[in-house]
């Protein structure tokens, strides 16, 4: 079996979008000037879908959410000749070339997350070509199903947030993941504002759930650690990413101030970005994204690396490439899920893009030990709402 061909298309989203409010979660740019500006303008309304065709026939599906048209040039310029006409079964190989062909400018961002797109469609052609899931590949299932956290609670009115809460906590979630509205921008009037958000959620799902806490690099060193202390009381099952995914050694320091466990890795790379990472005990919890880290590949690796240092993987995102990896490793205890719902940020356009995605059904979502590769196929039903860039 070789592969014939590499096609990377942008799916652009122009259908219907409902906005968040701007300060929906806290985030890097707002340690900047004009800060109210930075969230309300935070979109991920595009994707690029990577279709290799192997020359008997089959198709493997690859994904990339990360700055979507530059990841579609990086595949068609540069990855996509170093893997054509070649053995998709010779992965490592493949992956090898595609990171050290790259080397020079790539290593980590959106390179490495286009060499995860191919890396994903790879994956995708060997389950296919052996009729077994992808995670039968890497280990097999080492669940019943895979227990899962509600993601989402973005920052707005509290009654409004009490209410998504509970609504979660109906259809059976034992654990949900809310998002900060508020930075050191906001002095300590934001303080009180985050606090009283945590109340609240804490208020509907109580302390048999678990509460996970989203800052999404909006913070920094100096007012996390006004914060942790004050956190403690709501026991949160981790703080997730305070500060800068560059600034090791702050999370390093956060990670041992408080009973909180830090949480962190959607914005880490690779092997060795990990190796760094866990080294430092900069995390708790280790939350690559698949389609970012280097693809199955890499993330297979990570997970070995997890499990010697025993440190939890609760990869990013949700996604079908994630609960492949989930499924298959002790040292993931769970997945995040998003739920699907009318396009906002942007997070949710993989359920518009893809057919397969699993619905968590009590909190849970399961993967079926028969469908062949990942286990996902292109949508036609969204097919009018997005501008498709070939
Ligand atoms: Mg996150």
């Amino acid at each position: 079996m070789k592969i014939k061909s590499v096609r990377a298309r942008v799916y652009e989203w122009k259908g219907k979008t409902v906005p968040p409010q701007g300060n929906f979660c806290s985030n890097a740019m707002d340690l900047l000037y004009a800060p109210q500006e930075t969230m309300s303008t935070f979109r991920f309304h595009s994707w690029t879908v990577v279709e290799i065709e192997t020359d008997d026939g089959i198709v493997g599906l690859g994904n990339v959410a990360l700055a979507p048209a530059i990841a579609k040039a990086i595949i068609d310029q540069y990855l996509a000749p170093l893997v054509i006409g070649q053995d998709p079964w010779d992965y490592e190989y493949l992956w090898q070339r595609m990171y050290r062909a790259t080397h020079a400018w790539g290593r980590k961002g959106v390179t490495m997350a286009a060499i995860s797109a191919v890396d994903l469609a790879i994956w995708d052609i060997l389950g296919k070509s052996v009729s077994k899931p992808v995670f039968k590949l890497l280990g097999g299932r080492t669940k019943e199903k895979i227990p899962c956290y509600y993601s989402k609670l973005y920052r707005t009115d509290l009654k409004e947030m009490q209410a998504e809460a509970q609504k979660f906590l109906d259809q059976g979630f034992t654990a949900f993941k809310m998002r900060f509205g508020y930075g050191p921008a906001h002095l300590q009037k934001g303080v009180t504002e985050n606090l009283k958000s945590v109340e609240a959620v804490r208020e509907v799902i109580g302390y048999d759930n678990d509460l996970m806490l989203e800052c999404y690099m909006g913070w920094n060193v100096e007012y996390a650690k006004r914060m942790l202390p004050k956190l403690e009381k709501f026991q949160p099952r981790w703080l997730e990413e305070p500060v800068i995914a560059d600034d090791i050694d702050g999370y390093a320091e956060l990670n041992q101030l408080t009973s909180i466990p830090i949480s962190g890795g959607e914005h880490e790379f690779s092997l060795y970005g990990f190796k760094q990472l866990l080294d430092r005990k900069a995390v708790s919890v280790v939350q690559y994204d698949t389609n970012r880290v280097g693809g199955i590949t890499a993330a297979h690796k990570i997970n070995a690396l997890c499990e010697a240092y025993s440190v939890p993987v609760i990869p990013h995102a949700g996604q079908m490439h994630n609960y492949h990896l989930t499924m298959s490793t002790l040292a993931s205890p769970m997945s995040e899920y998003f739920p699907m719902h009318d396009v906002e940020v942007g997070n949710e356009l993989f359920y518009y893009i893809f057919d397969g995605e699993p619905v968590a059904e009590n909190g849970f979502v399961q993967l079926d030990d028969h469908k062949p590769g990942l286990g996902l196929t292109l949508k036609t039903e969204y097919l009018k709402d997005f501008n498709i860039v070939e």
